[in-house]
């Protein structure tokens, strides 16, 4: 298990346009380890998922894992997923607002997202594959992409006074938040 340093809102690294992987370049020692450190390193946080250069690796890759994470009790379950050059088209114009966190920003915040979503990309074996994805998940993807063009959910936070700390988020914000999003959700899934 290799668990890597996460980088911080404020490193230049999470504003970098990252580059695409080549087939030959995922194929490699260096790049498989990295994907199975990313994995050990969300997990170790207790992530939705990370970024290459939340590990300080400005490369197109992403690993997503939902399995009952204490940060996010409402999100469903998404399998462990790795994304290897992501591509995501927005369907439709229903979207939702849902209070984000991210292992990078020691804050929540509220960003509008698109509700559905075709997530194209390679997966670590360099195998295409597409996912029509709904909901939180859909939304999921929207955060881990933005990672990879530079962008941070803060930056599409359009009333920064939905701003705050996990602590406050959870006294004051959690309750709320849950009880739509999970009504939400149930919508979503039926
Ligand atoms: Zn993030």
């Amino acid at each position: 298990m290799a668990v890597r340093a996460i980088a911080m809102i404020g490193d230049p690294v999470l504003r970098v346009q990252s580059a695409p992987v080549s087939s030959q370049e995922l194929a490699s020692a260096e790049m498989q380890q990295l994907i199975d450190d990313m994995i050990d390193t969300m997990r170790a946080a207790n992530g939705a998922g990370i970024a290459a250069n939340q590990v300080s690796v400005a490369k197109r890759i992403a690993v997503v894992e939902v399995s009952g994470n204490p940060r996010y009790p409402y999100k469903p379950r998404v399998p462990l997923t790795v994304l290897v050059n992501p591509e995501i088209e927005l369907l439709g114009d229903e979207t939702v607002v849902i209070n984000e966190g991210c292992l990078s920003v020691p804050l929540r915040g509220e960003v509008l997202r698109h509700v559905e979503i075709r997530l194209s990309y390679l997966d670590r074996h360099g195998e295409a594959q597409q996912q029509v994805l709904r909901g939180l998940t859909a939304a999921t993807m929207q955060h881990e992409v933005d990672h990879l063009d530079g962008v941070l959910f803060t930056d599409r936070v359009d009333d920064l006074r939905t701003l705050a700390t996990w602590p406050e988020y959870e006294l004051h914000q959690r309750d709320d938040f849950v009880a739509r999003i999970t009504e939400f959700v149930k919508t979503i899934e039926s």
